[in-house]
């Protein structure tokens, strides 16, 4: 089973947020499921990434593979690409003028964007004929290469890519990307009639979840939570007319990676047995981040994209509410820079008990998790989220509201706490009855412990992938044929 794997960004080579995770794992681990659980069919799964330039500047040992002319209306564009294996899976990354012009992953400028992905999209499809290397699948990952599946769609009913099937999994349905309409004539894709609305029909994500042959919603929750007015971004009745190909499959974490026993980031490893050690890094995190030294304080932290999705705006107001009770707070992120204002106004209220950090920084990242004993998430709306896995993984008990992957991650009052609606008297609610916890030793630990001991390994969400791939290509066998 040939398994083409597209996503924007993917870990190691360049990361933004949880897509990065993913996409960086899951390839690897389908790659590597055993043939037990696959009946003895070989998975072969490549991952093809744009090459950014920040990427360019790392060295991952990249060799050029080869270049192909991608055509469009104005003429052709060379399409160079780089190939490396990384741990065992093949990872072709894809340059060409609209990529090597543009500087970030996602830029704010948004026609740029669009540009930059549909050449991508397209390039990335037909790559797979310039290497004679026919997948069965082609999985793509929320807009940025969503296309690749409409693109796939049209190829097929004009006789191209037969038997070929095609997965959009949905790790964040409001970003559906600019209008794409100007690049699609470009690229002299058509625009067909589809059953979407009519705002939606130039947009890549919209149009990728027409043409795919089956939907992934990144937590079971969340693949129900998308059919409502709430959270379906005015696609809820279109989904729900797809509900039939629409799935919940949670994502895992590489738990290899996120491993506090031996992750070389943090200053002291510990496990569950060994779970005292743990205070080591709550010290270390204190003295590096100049907080006062004391174990008994109850440390806080938020390790996210600033973003309104993860609210993290009711945080400042949630503190002011239990500014008499005895607490200290990380806070790391980059973003919306209303959201950093509105944090560094806390930070000077409180100033020995708020830390604010806007920088991207996996190693204080994986400081936090180990060091800090409450997670919060107040999300407004969460298709999975991996942060509250590494935080219990790492023993730090979560505080999360009850939307998506969260209600899906956690039990309350066993692994976490969950509230409803993230407003600050909820979440400020929440912080006392976890400080309240805390303050009993044994509870806290088995609190802890109970996070710990939860598999978030990929190996039962990507059995479900695979079975998922199955059943596609047992609808769509090897020939001719539209669904
Ligand atoms: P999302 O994908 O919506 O950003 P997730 O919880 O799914 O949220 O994944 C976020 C990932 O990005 C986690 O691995 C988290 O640790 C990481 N992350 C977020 N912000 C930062 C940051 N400022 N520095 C380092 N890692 C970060």
């Amino acid at each position: 089973m040939n398994v083409l794997f597209l996503a924007a960004e993917a870990d190691p080579f360049i990361k933004v947020g949880g897509l990065g995770d993913v996409a960086g794992s899951l390839p690897r681990f389908l790659r590597g499921l055993p043939l037990e659980v696959t009946n003895g069919t070989v998975l072969d799964v490549r991952l093809v990434l744009p090459l950014h330039p920040a990427i360019k500047n790392d060295s991952h040992g990249l060799r050029p593979l080869l270049i192909f002319p991608l055509s469009l209306k104005a003429g052709d564009i060379q399409v160079q690409v780089f190939e490396t294996i990384f741990e065992g899976l093949p990872v072709y990354f894809l340059d060409g003028q609209p990529i090597s012009e543009s500087g970030s992953v996602y830029s704010s400028e948004s026609s740029q964007d669009g540009e930059k992905y549909t050449f991508f999209s397209l390039a990335a499809l037909e790559l797979t004929r310039q290497l004679d290397w026919k997948p069965n699948i082609v999985h793509a990952n929320d807009w940025h290469t969503a296309l690749a599946c409409y693109a796939l769609l049209l190829g097929r009913w004009e006789g191209e890519f037969p038997g070929v099937s095609s997965v959009l999994t949905l790790h964040n349905l409001p970003f559906m990307g600019p209008d794409i309409s100007s690049n699609m004539v470009e690229h002299n894709l058509l625009q067909v009639q589809t059953g979407l609305p009519e705002w939606a029909n130039t947009k890549p994500l919209p149009l990728g979840l027409w043409a795919a042959d089956a939907i992934v919603a990144v937590s079971p929750t969340y693949a129900r939570e998308v059919l409502t007015p709430e959270f379906g971004c005015g696609l809820e009745d279109y989904l729900h007319a797809r509900r039939e190909s629409l799935n919940g499959i949670l994502n895992g974490i590489d738990v290899d990676s996120f491993n506090p026993a031996l992750d070389p980031a943090i200053g002291a490893n510990f496990g569950i047995p060994t779970l005292e050690k743990r205070s080591l890094n709550k010290t270390a995190l204190q003295v590096r981040l100049e907080l006062p030294n004391d174990p008994d304080v109850p440390l806080l932290s938020v390790i996210s994209r600033m973003d309104p999705q993860k609210g993290i705006d009711i945080i400042p107001t949630a503190l002011r509410k239990l500014k008499d009770l005895k607490w200290q707070i990380v806070i790391l992120g980059t973003g919306d820079p209303k959201l950093e204002e509105s944090i560094k106004r806390a930070q000077a209220e409180f100033p020995d008990r708020i830390r604010a950090e806007f920088k991207y920084d996996p190693g204080l990242a994986r400081q936090i998790y180990a060091g800090s004993d409450i997670f919060l998430m107040p999300s407004r709306y969460e298709p999975c989220g991996l942060s509250q896995m590494i935080a219990m993984r790492y023993g730090c008990v979560p505080i999360v509201s009850a939307v998506g992957g969260l209600k899906d991650t956690i039990y309350h009052n066993e692994t976490g706490f969950i509230f409803e609606k993230p407003t600050p008297s909820r979440l400020a609610t929440a912080i006392k009855k976890a400080f309240t916890v805390f303050s009993d030793h044994t509870r806290w630990e088995a609190m802890q412990k109970a996070g710990m001991s939860q598999d978030f390994s990929w190996a039962a969400s990507a059995r479900q992938y695979f079975q998922l791939y199955d059943r596609l290509m047992a609808r769509l066998p090897n020939h001719n044929q539209t669904l």
